[in-house]
C-alpha cells in the first residue's frame, strides 16, 4: 500500500483532528485519531508521526506538509511538487489581490458559505485597523459586526451558499466536500472577478484544502479552468486581508443560515459535529421523521448514524 509519514505538532495534530471530524473512526491503540476520507486513511500518533495511506494518499499528506512549511516547524518530509508554481509571492500580500474562504464545512448542520473579496492596495491598512483577520478567532457577534463594516465599505465580493438540499443532492451524485468546496471558490471568484472589471489585482489567493492539482481536477471535470495568478496557501487569512474578509463574510452568513434554519425548524441547531450533535439528530428525527434531515443537515456526516444511539 502507498504511504508517507510527516511529523507534526501536537496543536497540528488537534488541527487535523477537527479538521476530519466528519470522517474520524475507532483509532487504534496509541493513536489519538484516524480517518478514512475518500482519498486516504490517516493515523495520527502521540509522537506527532501521522500516517497517511491509500489510493491517493498524497492529496491529503500534502495538505499538512505545507502547513508545516509556514509555522517554520521542521521541514516536510512530503515533496510538493506544486509549491513554486502555486505558493503566492509575498508582495501579492501588500497589493491589490482578491482572496477566497468558506464555512461550515465541519458542522454537521447548515449549509456551505463561500466569499471571495477583492482588496484595492489602497484598503489593506483601513481593513486591518477594523480588526479583519481569520473568523474562527472573532465571537459570534463580532464576526456579524465586522462583516457589516466590510460590506458599508463597498469592498467588491461575491458570496455563495450551498444549501443543505443541493449539497446532500451533489454528494449522492458522488461529488466530494472538496470538489464542492472548490467549485465554490471557483464560483464566487468568477463573480468577483465580473464586478472588479478592469481593476488592476496582482493576484487571487484561495485559502488552500487541497493540493492545486486536486483543485484543477475537480473544476476542469466540470469544465471549469483556473483563472490566471492564482495562489493557494493553507492558513491563507494569517497573511491575506483579502482572505481574512471572505472568511468573515462567509462566517456571517453560515451564522445568518443557522439562525434562519434554527427557526424554521423549531429545534436549536448547534455548531460543530460533537456528540451533543448526535443527541440533538435523534430528537429532530423523532418529532420530524428522518426525511426532514437533508433540509438542515449534511447527512454523510458520521452523525447521522451515531444519533441512532440515542434513539
Ligand atoms: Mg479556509
Amino acid at each position: 500500500m502507498s504511504q508517507v509519514t510527516i511529523t507534526v505538532s501536537n496543536e497540528h495534530i488537534e488541527q487535523m483532528k477537527v479538521h476530519y471530524k466528519p470522517y474520524l473512526q475507532k483509532p487504534p491503540q496509541g493513536a489519538v485519531f484516524r480517518a478514512r476520507t475518500n482519498d486516504a486513511t490517516i493515523t495520527a500518533y502521540r509522537s506527532g508521526k501521522v500516517l497517511f495511506q491509500g489510493q491517493h494518499y498524497e492529496n491529503e499528506a500534502n495538505k499538512w506538509a505545507e502547513q508545516q512549511i509556514h509555522s517554520n516547524k521542521q521541514p516536510t518530509l512530503f515533496p510538493n511538487k506544486d509549491k513554486t508554481t502555486y505558493f503566492p509571492p509575498e508582495q501579492l500580500f501588500t497589493a491589490s489581490h482578491i482572496g477566497s474562504d468558506e464555512s461550515g464545512t465541519g458542522d454537521y448542520f447548515g449549509p456551505v458559505t463561500t466569499c471571495a473579496v477583492y482588496v484595492d492596495k489602497n484598503n489593506i491598512n483601513r481593513l486591518k485597523e477594523m480588526g479583519v483577520q481569520d473568523s474562527k478567532s472573532i465571537s459570534d457577534a463580532n464576526v456579524h459586526i465586522l462583516a457589516k463594516e466590510i460590506i458599508q465599505l463597498q469592498i467588491p465580493y461575491s458570496l455563495l451558499i450551498l444549501h443543505n438540499e443541493k449539497y446532500n443532492d451533489l454528494q449522492q451524485n458522488g461529488w466530494t466536500q472538496g470538489k464542492m468546496k472548490a467549485m465554490l471558490h471557483q464560483g464566487a471568484i468568477q463573480g468577483v472577478l465580473k464586478k472588479i472589471n478592469d481593476l488592476p489585482y496582482e493576484g487571487i489567493i484561495v485559502d488552500q484544502f487541497c493540493t492545486p492539482e486536486v483543485y484543477k481536477r475537480h473544476i476542469t471535470s466540470e469544465g471549469e479552468r483556473l483563472p490566471d495568478k492564482s495562489f493557494f496557501m493553507t492558513k491563507a487569512e494569517d497573511y491575506s486581508i483579502a482572505v481574512a474578509a471572505g472568511s468573515v463574510i462567509a462566517r456571517a452568513s453560515f451564522l445568518n443560515e443557522m439562525e434562519r434554519l434554527t427557526h424554521a425548524c423549531g429545534f436549536d441547531l448547534l455548531k460543530g459535529a460533537s456528540q451533543k450533535v448526535d443527541r440533538l439528530i435523534a430528537s429532530i428525527i423523532q418529532e420530524k421523521g428522518e426525511t426532514f434531515l437533508p433540509t438542515i443537515a449534511k447527512v454523510h456526516f458520521a452523525n447521522t448514524k451515531k444519533a441512532r444511539k440515542y434513539m
